[in-house]
This record gives structure tokens, sequence and C-alpha cells, in this order.
């Protein structure tokens, strides 16, 4: 499991002396990046320092609102020549406003918030972004300063207008060990508004230690405890958890995290393979089109695998409830590797399922339902529309509108052989569509699955 503590204030004098030890348990946690925010000049120099000590810290460099008063223009041109050139300062943070403690007058918060946007965009930084009671300001700044720049809002409170209006601009938002207290029922709400692809991990470290171990310091290795919580709302395991989020925190901050080409890939309690990224549809919803990732997998292959190297990959397939049949692709552009796959499953005691566009008679020119007996316990059909203009417009089939009657076709053979049949259908299909796509597979006698878009299953 791979971690990544997007805030812990590691220059803090809480680490003076024991900041190697502390390093290291993060390290045997799994926490394989700790971002350092700097808070005024002096800690982004610490954060900086610590990042060229330690290979797995990083720093971001930053005036917190509370330093606002001590600082004028050349402090933040200062904090420009600090980041610019340096792989190792990841972003501009930690900044923002606080209208709760007002430690700096507001309009010197305001000021200073506005120079270290625009260093971030002019560096092409994401920012780590500090706001405490000063919603409508710190959003109007963020829109005027520096429109389109990227970034994490840390320590997230329980504002859900103010979150769903930084979503529309595409932030991230972390929380911290507060959502394991008891009386967080709030906060906990609140993440279920996150779409897990903008959630990242922090602990803000030293304060706010998780539940187990509150009124603590913290330190980046409890940022685990936060898993089973995140795990529990998005009805994912926690180890989905640390992988996605990991995956987010490197795309955010470009930390230099190998993210390898998967063929078989766990989510929940199922193993998804992935054994070409070659289809014969050009869905327009298709996310492959616009990234390389499902759940923190990157499915872009380099080459497709073996046979022996899809079972080599699949490892130990006793824990899983069933291996599936998925990817970047359609698997049944390589029938013959399927079957032999299935074949491995089956042997193994293992339940098969294979997700297809069901076009699997057009690709092999001949009906492959028969000899998928016996090797599939269940197809899943991704129907999406109801009727074969319908499904032409939406999922472009090389075959163009002969595909819709041919993906019925499988549907009813694999039926007539035993193997279980669902067809599927995106919500954002349209209301007509999903009753449409609902009445043909009860029409056919086989079952009806409403897919929401981004969750595999
Ligand atoms: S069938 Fe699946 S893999 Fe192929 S284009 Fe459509 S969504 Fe993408």
């Amino acid at each position: 499991m791979r971690l990544v503590d997007t805030h812990c204030h590691l220059d803090f004098p809480e680490y003076k002396d024991d900041l190697e030890q502390v390093i290291e348990r993060a390290e045997a946690a799994g926490v394989v990046r700790m971002i350092v925010p700097g808070t005024d000049m002096a800690s982004s120099g610490k954060a900086i320092g610590l990042a060229g000590k330690y290979p797995a810290v990083f720093a971001a460099v930053g005036i917190h609102p509370h330093g606002a008063d001590k600082t004028d223009a050349v402090g933040v041109s200062r904090l420009r020549d600090l980041a610019a050139g340096n792989d190792k300062v990841v972003a501009i943070g930690e900044i923002g406003l606080d209208y709760f403690r007002r430690y700096s007058k507001i309009e010197n918060q305001k000021r200073v918030f506005r120079n270290c946007l625009r260093t971030a965009r002019d560096l092409d930084l994401p920012v780590v972004l500090h706001n405490r009671d000063a919603g409508v300001d710190f959003l109007r700044i963020l829109k005027e300063a520096a429109p389109g720049v990227r970034g994490v809002v840390h320590c997230f409170s329980a504002d859900t207008g103010l979150l769903k209006q930084l979503l529309q601009l595409e932030m991230y938002v972390s929380f911290t060990g507060n959502i394991t207290f008891g009386n967080a029922g709030d906060l906990r709400d609140a993440i279920k508004r996150v779409p897990l692809e903008r959630l990242l991990l922090e602990t803000d470290s030293p304060f706010m230690a998780p539940a187990p171990l509150r009124r603590k310091r913290n330190e980046p290795g409890y940022v685990r405890h936060l898993l089973d919580v995140y795990a529990g709302i998005y009805g994912l395991t926690p180890e989905d958890i640390a992988r996605i989020t990991t995956h987010n925190a490197n795309q955010l901050f470009r930390l230099g995290i190998e993210e390898k080409p998967m063929v078989a890939y766990p989510i929940r309690d199922s193993l998804y393979l992935n054994i070409t990224n070659r289809c014969t549809n050009r869905c327009t919803f298709c996310t492959r089109e616009y990234s390389s990732y499902v759940k923190g997998h990157n499915l872009r292959l380099d080459m497709e695998p073996t046979t022996g190297e899809i079972i080599g990959a699949m490892g130990d397939i006793s824990g899983y409830r069933e291996v599936v049949f998925c990817g970047y692709g359609e698997p049944t552009l390589r029938l013959e590797t399927v079957k032999k796959v299935a074949s491995f499953v089956k042997e193994k005691g293992g339940r098969v399922r294979l997700v297809t566009n069901g076009e699997g008679n057009l690709i092999s020119g001949r009906h492959i339902a028969g000899g998928l007996k016996g090797l599939l316990d269940r197809v899943s059909v991704s129907l999406n529309a109801a009727e074969a203009a319908g499904y032409d417009r939406l999922c472009r089939p090389v075959f163009g509108e002969a595909a819709y009657s041919a993906i019925l076709d499988f549907i009813r053979e694999c039926k007539s052989e035993g193997i279980e049949v669902e067809v599927t259908c995106l919500d954002m299909a349209g209301q007509d569509t999903v009753s449409g796509c609902r009445r043909i597979a009860e029409e056919l006698g086989v079952a009806f699955r409403l897919r929401r878009m981004n969750v595999v299953g």
C-alpha cells in the first residue's frame, strides 16, 4: 500500500528531537511521499531543507494568512525565487485567508493571497489552500487572481456550498484526522459529496491526530487511520482508497511516483483483467479518451499481455469474489486468450465474468457464445441505447447500425447456453434510454443494471 500525506508540518518544533524516527515510521506505514507546506519565509526555507535531505519529503513554499501583516511584495518575490527551478518544490502553499483568528489584517491577507496565487500561476505550480470563515472572499480571489489554477483546499470543513463551487473549479479537497471523531457526522456527510477523483489524504501534523490518538502529536504515519473512514463512505477497500488518493496526489503535485500499466487490477473484492486497449467502438463517453487511469490503476498498456503474462499478473485468485475481463478495450477481440484465462480460473474454482460491448459475433465472424459455455459464469453487456441508430450515435461502432442487432443476438445466445447475462445502461444516457434498455432486458429475459458513470462494477 502506498500513501501520500499531502500536508504535514515536519519543520515545526514538535519534531526537533525525533524527526528521523517520525519519517521512518511513516515510511514503514507505507507513506511514500510527504509534502511539507511552508507558512512563512523561514518555514518555507526549512521545508526546502527537509526536502533536500529526505527523498520522500517534498516542499511547498508559502505565506500563511497569519503572517500576512509581516509580508510585503519583496517577501512574495523571494518566495518565487525559492520555488523556481527546484524540483522538490511541488506547490505554493500554505496560502489563503483566515477570518476566524484574524492574526493579520484582512486587507493584508487578501493582498498576500493574491500575490501568492499569481506566483503559482506564473510558475505553473499547484496551490495548497487554507480557508477559515472567508468563503466568499476566498472564492472570489481564487477566481480573479489565478483562474484555472490547480490545487487543494486542505483541512476542509463541512461547508457544502463552498465545496460545490470548489469542485466546479476542479479543486481537490482533503480532510484531516477530525473525520475520525465521533462528533464529525457533518464532515463525513460533506465527504460523500466529494468525487473520489478529487480527494487527497493529509494529516496536518502535528495537529488533528485521528481518533485513537486524539490529543497526541500527529505524524504522517497516522494517515492510515483515515483509510477505514473513507473506505466506509465510498464502499471501497482501504487499499482502493490508498491507491486512488496516491494517484490523485501524484497527478496534482507531480511527485514522480511510478504507476505501471496494470494487466490485473483489484477493486473492492474483484480482480479485473485488462488484456487489450483495442475496441470496436469509440463511445462518446469512454474515459480512455482522456485518461489512462481507472480508480488509480494505469490501464494504458505498452503492449498486449500473453496468456502466461495475464495468469502471472493475477497471482493468487482465491481471495477474490470474481475475475472480470474488463479493462480499457473490448476483451472479445482476444477471444482465444479470454477462453484460456477463463479456463485457468475455472480450474482454480473461481467465478468469471466478461464485460463486453456484445459485438463478439461480428468481431469473430461467427457465433461465439457456444464456445464460452462452461468458461463464463456471467456476461455484462453494455447496451446504453434502446435502438440501433441511438447506439450508433453514442458508441460509434466500426460495424455501424448492424452492431445493435448483433448485440441482441449475442445476449440471446449467451442466455440459451446457460450463461447468466445482465444488460447495463449508464445513468447519463437519459431516462427514456434507461427505460428502453430495461424493457429490452425484460423482453430478453435477462437481468438489468443501471450503472453510474465512473463506478466500476
Ligand atoms: S466499448 Fe468500452 S472500451 Fe470500447 S469505446 Fe466503449 S466504453 Fe470504451
